[in-house]
């Protein structure tokens, strides 16, 4: 029987063959294009006898991320042979390296505020997004702006190259259309739409994506994420989240929730590779815990908190490793 899956990148195999047949006609008798046309058809042929999605060595079901990623792979992860596993591992360290360079960059200028953010990915590459979009240059705001900025914070359904893969594309969706100037909502509703146009249907994102004006105003839209925690006046706000996921409805419509932050408040995003988790006995570390340390340590800098913040969760897990891509971002207002 052909799974959901099957279809969905059997439809993704015939786009490739029409592509393969029109370059061959162009480029005339081409040895890679025919060879390449060679797998295409051998992987439509093993849909069609339900044998798609099998090692060649062991049978056992190749690894789903790798599939989708490149739906001519033919062995699981433990049967490459030397050579190719370490042709794989270039090719992540690479993606790590193209990845850490969409990052913000460290020690950013934004006129009246302070931000300060933790990436940590899970293996070399993350699912998580994290961004700081400075308006007027569009640049990650080293040459200082007016106090009007953009911050991002999302995580992609499932992990590894796949889910980093969709991350950079939110990073360059986000980038393109905030530099139209578009009200935030729309920015998002316009990502959503076409994340889920161009994507599989189980992958979507949580994401919150916020805007920062001049007055200090600060306006969020939650897009299924976990609430941020914003400290105000020694209080603790839940900003809730406003809409579902990007990305999961082609025609969804989002809200977005305003407020406005005082000197000296802050405001803390976060996936749940933080919250979620565990120590050894299944524990979760949880949003009490960390809004306590939050209470803690308000009046401290912000790599501060979040140094923090990461030697709490080491200590909670005393040796469990993580299970997910973690990111944190810290928001501060300055005068
Ligand atoms: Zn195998």
């Amino acid at each position: 029987m052909i799974t959901v899956i099957d279809s969905i990148i059997q439809t993704q195999l015939f786009e490739r063959r029409t592509k393969l047949e029109h370059a061959l006609v162009d480029l005339g008798d081409n040895k890679e294009l025919k060879r390449l046309l060679q797998e295409v058809d051998t992987a439509l042929e093993r849909i069609k006898n339900g044998d798609f999605g099998l090692c060649e060595v062991c049978r056992s079901e190749i690894e789903p991320d790798r599939l989708m990623a490149n739906p001519l792979t033919k062995f699981c992860l433990g049967d490459l042979t030397v050579s190719q596993q370490q042709e794989l591992q270039r090719d992540l360290e690479m993606a790590s390296l193209i990845q850490k360079s969409l990052l913000p960059k460290e020690n950013i200028n934004l006129t009246g505020w302070n931000v300060s953010y933790k990436y940590q990915p899970l293996g070399l590459v993350s699912g998580d997004y994290c961004d700081l979009i400075n308006i007027n240059n569009g640049n990650n705001g080293n040459s200082g702006n007016n106090g009007e900025f953009y911050f991002v914070l999302g995580d992609v359904s499932g992990k590894g190259v796949a889910a980093s893969m969709l991350m950079t594309q939110l990073h360059a969706m986000f980038r393109s259309f905030i530099s139209l100037d578009l009200p935030l909502v729309q920015i998002v509703e316009r990502v959503s739409s076409i994340f889920c146009e161009s994507t599989m249907p189980m992958h979507f994102a949580t994401l919150v994506c916020g805007k920062v004006s001049k007055d200090s105003e600060v306006e969020i839209c939650n897009a299924g994420h976990l609430p941020p925690l914003l400290i105000q006046e020694n209080k603790l706000i839940d900003i809730q989240a406003t809409g579902l996921p990007v990305g999961m409805f082609c025609n969804e419509v989002f809200s977005s929730t305003k407020f406005n932050l005082l000197p000296n408040d802050t405001l803390l995003l976060f996936t749940d590779g933080l919250t979620e988790a565990e120590n050894r006995f299944g524990d979760e570390y949880g949003k009490d815990r960390l809004t306590n340390l939050l209470f803690e340590h308000c009046l401290d800098s912000l790599d501060t908190l979040i140094n923090f913040i990461i030697k709490d969760l080491n200590h909670f897990q005393s040796g469990n490793n993580l299970a997910d891509d973690l990111t944190l971002m810290a928001l501060r207002r300055i005068c």
